[in-house]
């Protein structure tokens, strides 16, 4: 495994290399859903290359930048394992130098969910994946269904751009409990993480009413809303019942729905979300 922190060096050690080429963009801190992504482009291509970096530009400066967890050694032993051919490991100054001042910017799908809640995110996250994309040069990239409309964003982008990648979208891993798993479940104390597995528990009811005939996107966000409302540790900042493709907000379900939700359990924000309706 080559563990390589510049765009230079990368570049070289990339054009070593012949046959197919993916790729696994992650903020480091790692857990079973970023190895899941690993595997499985492992599976699928002549070699797999994996970032660490802890973008900056995603973070607004009431976010938890200088906080977010870090473990680089464990990280790099983690996919050394997993069976990792490049790790990418820059410094900020090493993808932000002085002067930078291009960014990248998807309309329409950015403007609601995490990017209404989280100003410029999304700006940040495209910035920073289309100067991968150019630096790893991936034939495939793997993103987790976890963050969805991070999703829709970077497929758009590449849409958009006609970037020469194929993405590849993985689903979301959780806890035995189901709680999905996340870098930041880290900083949840004994009660606050039995009080996260309230978002698991919406989504499941909403699941549940989905199959059970209910097609009122508002009864369903209003039965959600009550649930997550009962658990005093609990704070929402959305719930939203949406078209998958679009983002755009439901009153009644025809098609297949995105179920999303961003709850505050004291000072950590957790999302989650399931596709109801769609084979995926
Ligand atoms: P992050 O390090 O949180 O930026 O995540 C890096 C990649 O791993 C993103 O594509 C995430 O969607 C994905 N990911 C994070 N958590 C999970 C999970 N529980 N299951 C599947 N993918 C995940």
């Amino acid at each position: 495994m080559q563990v390589i922190r510049t765009i230079a060096a990368f570049k070289a050690a990339r054009r070593a290399r012949a046959g197919s080429l993916g790729f696994v963009p992650t903020m480091g801190y790692l857990h079973q859903g970023h190895l899941a992504l690993v595997r499985r482009c492992r599976a699928e291509n002549d070699a797999t290359a994996v970032s660490i970096f802890v973008n900056p530009t995603q973070f607004s400066p009431q976010e938890d930048l200088a906080r977010y967890p870090r473990d680089e050694e464990r990280d790099l032993r983690l996919l050394r394992e997993v069976g990792t051919d490049l790790v990418f490991l820059p410094p900020p100054e090493e993808v932000y130098p002085p002067g930078f001042n291009t960014w990248v910017e998807v309309l329409g799908v950015t403007e609601r969910l995490e990017g209404a809640h989280r100003p410029g995110h999304f700006r940040g996250v495209a910035t920073v994946v289309a100067k991968l994309f150019n630096i790893v040069e991936p034939t495939r990239a793997y993103f987790g269904q976890k963050d969805a409309q991070q999703v829709v964003v970077i497929q758009k982008l590449v849409a958009d751009l006609t970037m020469n990648l194929e993405v590849v979208v993985c689903p979301t891993v959780r806890e035995p409990d189901g709680l999905a798993m996340s870098s930041r479940n880290v900083y949840l104390d004994p009660e606050q993480r039995r009080a996260a597995l309230v978002l698991f528990r919406a989504l499941e009811l909403a699941r549940t009413l989905y199959a059970g005939g209910e097609r009122s996107a508002d009864r369903i966000r209003a039965r959600m809303t009550h649930l997550i409302q009962e658990e005093p540790r609990a704070r929402i900042d959305y719930i939203s019942l949406a078209d998958p493709r679009t983002l755009g907000e439901l009153s009644e379900i025809r098609g297949g729905v995105l179920v999303s939700l961003a709850v505050r359990i004291g000072a950590t924000r957790l999302i989650d979300n399931v596709v109801l309706g769609v084979e995926q």
